[in-house]
């Protein structure tokens, strides 16, 4: 037996589509188009090539997008200057601040400054708070992509053992929030779990969120299991995934390849958490 390979970026395209569609139903109103600010602060050339992306997507979908691009020696007092000004205008419907931004700078301080209500990342900590009460409203947009690739290919997941390899913020965490709202009984690993393989050979869904090229490989899967890898590591100029594919495509019974399975996805729901905010302000008034 051979895992399904799970396209994302075929499961990206349908929800594009369902939000261009949306886009304009929105602009058949009279409404303006969503719009979507972002702020690329420094040179850092894989942020370069993610805005890059969110912006062909933004165009794909027709959603307003303008890139802000201040200089990496910028202040935390200048940037919060920016999204500040950006947060006041009521024409802005959703900011993203592009993530790292450079050392010197107090990124928490930055990202709180965006208002819940145009936070396109679910990275504020009332939207986070929500997720955590179990009533998402705006999700971060790599698990909410990952729970959307669940739903579409139809793996279970009430009742299912979870288990998520990384603790971040922007992945990690949020990933075992959404998996715990949707019924899974869940277990978060990091860097000071022990026997992490075993921990992970219980897992009916096993998503891999580390930035560890290669570090699951066969020995961590159930046969049957669902594999989820959100990993995206450059090794000598190609991109993979924290999956050894080679290993675990004969185990599971769904993998998410790198490239063409995440990735995409990340983009696609930030495209749909834009246009969710849009509707929001335009049905506010
Ligand atoms: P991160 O902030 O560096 O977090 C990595 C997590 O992995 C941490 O919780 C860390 O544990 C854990 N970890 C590190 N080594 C480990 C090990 N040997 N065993 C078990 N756990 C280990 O990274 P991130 O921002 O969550 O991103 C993770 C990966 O996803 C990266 O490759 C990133 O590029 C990728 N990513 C992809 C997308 C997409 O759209 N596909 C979006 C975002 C991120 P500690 O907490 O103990 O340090």
């Amino acid at each position: 037996m051979s895992a399904v390979i799970i396209d994302g970026r075929a499961v990206a395209d349908l929800i594009e589509e369902e939000v261009r569609q949306r886009v304009a139903a929105l602009v058949a109103t009279g409404a303006a188009p969503p719009g979507l600010e972002v702020v690329l602060c420094g040179d850092d050339p894989a942020s370069a090539s993610y805005v890059a992306g969110k912006s062909r997507a933004s165009a794909r979908v027709g959603i307003r997008s303008v890139v802000h691009t201040p200089p990496a020696s910028s202040s935390t007092g200048e940037l919060l200057a920016l999204v500040e000004r950006l947060d006041a205008d009521a024409n802005v419907d959703a900011i993203l601040v592009q993530l790292p931004l450079p050392a010197h700078v107090d990124a928490a301080r930055i990202l709180d400054a965006v208002s819940p209500d145009k936070d396109v990342d679910g990275f504020h900590p009332r939207n986070l708070g929500l997720l955590a009460e179990g009533r998402p409203r705006i999700a971060p947009c790599t698990p909410a992509g990952c729970m959307e690739l669940l739903r579409r290919h139809d793996v279970p997941v009430r009742g299912a053992r979870a288990v998520v390899v990384g603790r971040s913020v922007i992945v990690g965490r949020p990933m075992a929030l959404l998996l715990l709202g949707a019924d899974a009984t869940v277990t978060v690993c990091h860097s000071r779990t022990r026997d992490l393989a075993a921990v992970c050979r219980e897992a009916d869904i096993l998503v891999a969120a580390v930035g560890r090229p290669a570090l699951i490989d066969a020995s961590h899967v159930k046969p049957g299991a669902c594999v989820i890898d959100v990993g995206m590591n450059r090794v000598d100029g190609r991109l993979v995934g924290d999956v050894d594919r080679a290993s675990v495509e004969p185990v599971a019974g769904w993998l998410t390849p790198v490239p063409r399975g995440v990735g995409p996805m990340t983009i696609a729901m930030l495209m749909r958490n834009a246009v969710d905010l849009a509707e929001a302000h335009r049905r506010a008034g």
